[in-house]
């Protein structure tokens, strides 16, 4: 059994001025249908702050090792342990993983990677996406000073992956989950119609958007629509439909 990452992650690693290290998998469990929450062991600095994520170092199906980003649901620091949750409803490396991680597995995790970090001169926060941005969105939104304002908008495709999470008493919050419904995973259609139906609050907010390629971007231009200049808004496009994320373990950007 290997007792220190592959040379090849501590070399990202420094490439990317992050840390390397060897985790181990405490427990992967199913938290609806199309998610597991992974707890993984070993260096807690690498889960960073509220918004970062982490590199994981998975096999693909062709037995090439590739990279996956997950954004940290919460980082346990006396006990050494990082909390991810994953996406797995469909077939990739990641999504396997996560379902047949037992206790005791070893992966290689890189560290914290990520630049959008909450907006602290925001009065109220604005949350878009689907269920691979959940982690993040309620990491960052516990991080929010109080009082304060979160909006939730959400599309999943089960109501079982609606999670929730608990915060402050004065921490004003909206959560709106809209149901998939057999739409296609490009298709802002849903997303649009729960943006539609809030109307954004007073005062200066910030939007965050996480999800699909696709439907990302019909985010920014319908909050750009609905008034929020650039500086109000931070996206990034999670995944892609019909395409695995590239080896780095991001979309391709190519339209
Ligand atoms: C910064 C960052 C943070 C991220 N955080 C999280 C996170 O916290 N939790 C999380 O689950 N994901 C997260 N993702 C997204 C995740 O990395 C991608 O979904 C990735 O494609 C999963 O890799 P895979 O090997 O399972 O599938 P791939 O090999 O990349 O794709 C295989 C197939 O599955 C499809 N697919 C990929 N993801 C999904 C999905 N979510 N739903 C439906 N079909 C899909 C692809 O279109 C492709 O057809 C994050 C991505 C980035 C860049």
């Amino acid at each position: 059994m290997p007792t220190a990452p592959d040379p090849s992650s501590v070399e990202l690693a420094q490439r990317l001025n992050a840390s390397a290290d060897l985790f181990e998998v405490v427990s992967s469990t199913p938290l609806g249908a199309s998610l597991h929450e992974v707890v993984l062991h070993g260096n807690p600095a690498i889960g960073g702050v509220a918004g970062n994520d982490v590199m994981l170092r998975v096999l693909d199906a062709k037995g090439r090792y590739v990279r996956r980003r997950y954004s940290v649901r919460d980082v346990d620091e006396p006990r050494g342990q990082l909390t991810l949750w994953i996406v797995t409803s469909h077939e990739g490396a990641g999504s396997a993983w996560a379902t047949s991680a037992t206790p005791g597995d070893q992966i290689d995790v890189v560290g914290p990677r990520g630049k959008i970090l909450l907006d602290r001169d925001a009065q109220w926060h604005l949350f878009v996406g689907d269920a691979t941005a959940l982690a993040s969105f309620y990491r960052m939104a516990q991080g929010i000073e109080l009082p304060g304002r979160a909006i939730f908008i959400v599309e999943v495709d089960n109501m079982d992956d609606a999670l929730t999470a608990s915060f402050g008493d004065e921490l004003g919050v909206t959560g709106i989950f809209v149901e998939r419904n057999g739409r296609s995973y490009d298709d802002p259609e849903g997303l649009l119609r729960g943006l539609a139906a809030f109307e954004l609050p007073n005062g200066v907010g910030h939007g965050y958007l996480f999800g699909e390629f696709h439907v990302m971007r019909a985010m920014q231009v319908a909050l750009a629509d609905r008034g929020m200049s650039e500086d109000q808004l931070s996206h990034k496009a999670y995944w892609r439909a019909d395409r695995h994320n590239a080896d780095h373990g991001e979309p391709e950007k190519d339209l």
